[in-house]
């Protein structure tokens, strides 16, 4: 297992008179399109308490022809959404060039991109530009680094450790999902067990949800948020416009101001000392029991097929029989899906355990 990466020093990105009741929420629209389309938006998301502000001014559209943003123009209008609204306000930067823009226009925040953290050379390009700030600067400013498109978590990770490198100390993930050739529910797919990961190696990083990127659509926004506060993430980044069906760009998933609120306001807040508290820690224990014996069965199955494996070598058999494979992937499918179990999940734990028993067979014990 990896070991745990101490990042001494790091601090939440924005300060608890930024959050809206107790919950961390950034918004704003997918990109920066006009004037009056953010101070529209700005003024909405402020009247509903929103008080940190996104809005796309560079965009990384996946094939030529889509609106790649206004450019750095539209660093005006963050500025006029700030003293308007006294709301913090950011924006993504795929390069230094974009960071230095953004650094002279005096935003609140940056986040990297999913693509762009697929790619070290850029993040550590950032990096260097970061390192170059005055120190006050770098305390000030904060940096949200979103997973990459790939579910490669050593990248995730690596992109915010080269950030943690160059000094700052406002820093934070964002989970926006992974894509897939095959994915058909979810425009990217949410694979939780990759951010949970990403807490357990770095307990003290602050993990954002953005549920725009990973549902698509409007409709999973709300269920999507629900899961993350579950999971107690510990913030959410969506994307909210004045009018999202004339939006240029993720028209589909994004929400008004008052569909927000609404979102929001059903989400509540959840303090864990209540009678549901109590439900909660029972319920731990029982998983905890349970996967204490799913442990033991796996270990008692390895230890049997070691000793298959010491029988086909005193046999001259080989170790991977494709017929019994087969055969075995089949009986299990149709136990699993009588037992209500999803039977691609099944399939997947099924191939895993397969695999490891393989590699045990092949691994001659100290008495042969
Ligand atoms: C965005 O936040 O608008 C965006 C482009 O996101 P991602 O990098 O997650 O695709
Ligand atoms: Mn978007």
């Amino acid at each position: 297992m990896d070991k745990r990466i101490e990042m001494e020093g790091v601090i939440a990105p924005f300060e608890a008179r930024y959050l809206r009741d107790g919950i961390c929420v950034v918004a704003g629209p997918c990109s920066a399109e006009s004037e009056r389309q953010m101070l529209e938006t700005a003024r909405g998301l402020s009247d509903i308490g929103i008080k940190i502000f996104r809005a796309g001014v560079w965009k990384p559209r996946t094939k030529p022809g889509g609106f790649e943003g206004i450019g750095s123009p539209a660093l005006a209008w963050l500025k006029k959404v700030k003293r308007q609204t006294g709301m913090l306000v950011g924006t993504e930067v795929a390069n230094a060039r974009h960071l230095r823009q953004v650094l002279a226009a005096g935003l609140d925040f940056i986040w990297i991109g999913a693509r762009t953290t697929a790619n070290p050379f850029a993040v550590q390009e950032i990096a260097d530009e970061l390192a170059t700030l005055p120190a006050a600067r770098r305390d000030a400013l904060a940096v949200l680094v979103k997973n990459p498109v790939n579910p490669d978590i050593e990248l995730w990770v690596g992109a915010l450790q080269r950030i943690y490198n160059s000094g700052i100390r406002r820093l934070a993930a964002i989970h926006r999902g992974f894509s897939s050739y095959a994915e058909v529910f979810y425009r990217n797919s949410p694979l939780w067990r990759i951010p949970i990961e990403l807490h357990r190696r770095m307990p003290g990083m602050t993990i954002f949800c953005d549920p725009s990127h990973i549902a698509g659509r409007r409709d999973l926004i709300l269920p999507l948020c629900r899961q993350a506060l579950d999971m107690r993430f510990d913030g959410l980044f969506i994307e909210s416009h004045c009018a999202p069906d004339d939006a240029l760009s993720d028209a589909r998933q994004q929400l008004t101001p008052g569909a927000l609120a609404e979102v929001v306001a059903s989400l509540g807040v959840r303090d864990g000392g209540s009678d549901g508290g109590a439900l909660l820690a029972q319920l731990r224990e029982q998983i905890d029991d349970i996967d204490s014996q799913l442990l033991e069965l796996l270990s008692r199955r390895m230890t049997v097929s070691r000793k298959i494996g010491q029988l086909k070598r005193r046999e001259g058999m080989s170790v991977v029989q494709p017929q019994r494979y087969d055969e075995l992937m089949r009986q299990r499918s149709s136990q699993a899906l009588t037992a209500g179990l999803d039977p691609a999940f099944t399939r997947s734990i099924l191939a895993s355990i397969h695999e490891e028993s393989v590699r045990q067979q092949l691994t001659p014990s100290d008495t042969e």
